[in-house]
């Protein structure tokens, strides 16, 4: 049966200005890298024959009952307001209702020029999909909110950055939405509290059907966030980019540029080579996630009768997010040490052994994964620094019942390691599939041991360290 996709649009039913109609424009020759099966049947797609999905998902073929559209949206860059970014190089085909009844958005990304592609080609590269592909499927696969990778395509064009001629490629990518905080800051922007209004409806529609004011639908998504981001440090993760722009109000992950994963544990680790000043590294995350929510709740204002109403109760919400991040952050540490509900009183003991880890250059996802195995220890530069932790620690852990077992739940074994990803990245420029391949199998499975797949698990050497990485553009 041919390539069947269940659109069910709804976001081309908001006014015109929300978007701009167009097709993706058609690349030379398309061949698919990878296709996922699984996602595919969650989303209730008839998969097809590879040249089909090639074409389809290289933006050559509009698949019948798609509505091709790049959205509208503004947002904070590093902390200064651009009022018009936009889909610069995406194209929604548009949604289905999964078989769970959800919603989801079918977007390419690389699918070439928009009317807010500035001075971009509106194209990607296959480094920065495969990336995608990679840490996308990773995180969801380590159980925090994310979007999907559908497929990935080579476009068999050229693509011209600083570093020279380099492959083209596509990646499809599904999220319960695209609406970021900067949608609502386009339009606060303009002062258009009308659309404003129809955004919030699609918004609490859509994600927040119990929000029965903005005031809930703001202590929703800082909800999802403060959870979100407290997930992402309890892996190492970096997300590199968070402006407004890419932020999410279903508080999943989007934008994958040049995020991370910690290997060497250092609170301030900072990957990203636009970000000079630190705004976002690992530590200050949940810092920017609370600034980003201020200015989600800047834009939420006009839709408020009464002004002074509406800054005292967000200024209420936003003022409480930090006390909300650290709660999810105590939970999910906690867990890692093995403690199933960490009280306040915990606190120290999780900070003390972060420090540790900190001066003793130990590795962030070894060493809690290590914790169920009894040699830790090995992780640090100074073994003894661990041992003096140790002992507070082993006493705490006899008032709980099975710590082991949560925690081997809880740390993963495996990460999208940063030399692998460069590693894989190179194989693949040079027509070696491989190595994305197995990357992807061994990450499906993050929690459990694959003894085969132990070179995955070692830091890397020193001649492998990724000190910077790239925006995906
Ligand atoms: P990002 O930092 O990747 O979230 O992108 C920021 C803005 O730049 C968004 O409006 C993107 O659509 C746009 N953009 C990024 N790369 C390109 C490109 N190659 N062509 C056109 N627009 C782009
Ligand atoms: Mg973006």
């Amino acid at each position: 049966m041919s390539l069947h996709i269940p659109f069910d649009n709804s976001y081309v039913r908001l006014p015109s200005k929300f978007y701009a109609r167009l097709d993706p424009m058609p690349v030379k020759a398309p061949h698919l890298i990878r296709f996922n099966t699984e996602l595919a049947a969650e989303l209730g797609l008839t998969p097809g024959t590879p040249e089909e999905q090639a074409q389809i998902f290289a933006g050559n073929l509009v698949p019948q009952g798609a509505e091709p559209l790049a959205q509208a949206y503004a947002g904070h860059q590093f902390g200064g307001f651009s009022p018009q970014l936009g889909d610069g190089r995406a194209n929604l085909l548009g949604e289905v209702i999964d078989i769970k009844g959800t919603r989801r958005d079918i977007q390419l990304k690389g699918s070439g020029p928009t009317p807010w592609s500035r001075m971009g080609d509106g194209r990607a590269w296959l480094g920065p999909v495969l990336r995608e592909y990679v840490v996308s499927e990773a995180m969801h696969a380590l159980g925090i909110p994310t979007s999907r990778a559908l497929a990935a395509v080579a476009t068999g064009e050229k693509i011209y950055r600083e570093s020279g001629a380099l492959p083209g490629a596509v990646l499809t990518r599904v999220a319960a939405s695209h609406i970021r905080v900067g949608t609502f800051q386009y339009f606060a922007a303009r002062q258009d509290t009308d659309a404003i209004q129809t955004l919030y409806r699609h918004v609490t529609d859509r994600h927040f059907p119990q929000a029965q004011t903005p005031t809930e639908l703001l202590n929703a998504v800082i909800e999802r966030q403060a959870k979100l981001v407290a997930q992402w440090m309890s892996v190492g993760f970096i997300h590199g980019v968070m402006n407004t722009d890419n932020t999410a109000i279903s508080g999943e992950t989007i934008d994958y540029g040049p995020c991370a994963f910690i290997d060497v544990f250092h609170p301030q680790t900072v990957f990203s080579s636009i970000d000079a000043h630190g705004r976002y590294a690992y530590d200050n995350q949940t810092n920017i996630i609370v600034w980003n929510m201020a200015q989600l709740a800047t834009a939420l204002v006009p839709l408020m009768p009464d002004t002074e109403k509406a800054i005292a109760e967000f200024t209420e919400a936003v003022h409480a997010m930090p006390e909300t991040i650290h709660r999810h952050w105590l939970a999910i540490f906690g867990q890692k040490i093995g403690l199933a509900q960490a009280t306040p009183e915990d606190e120290t003991l999780i900070t003390d052994l972060l420090t540790r880890m900190a001066n003793e250059r130990a590795d962030f996802t070894n060493t809690f994964r290590a914790l169920s195995k009894s040699n830790a220890r090995d992780q640090f530069t100074d073994p003894t620094s661990f041992d003096t932790w140790e002992g507070t620690w082993r006493k705490r852990l006899e008032a709980e019942d099975a710590p082991d077992a949560l925690m081997r739940a809880v740390n993963p074994a495996f990460i999208p390691r940063n030399h692998r990803i460069e590693q894989m990245i190179q194989a693949a420029v040079e027509g070696d599939f491989a190595p994305f391949n197995r990357l992807l199998d061994v990450l499906a499975t993050p929690y459990e041991d694959q003894p085969d797949a132990a070179d995955l698990q070692r830091p890397p050497e020193p001649s492998e360290v990724v000190q910077e990485t790239f925006c995906g553009t």
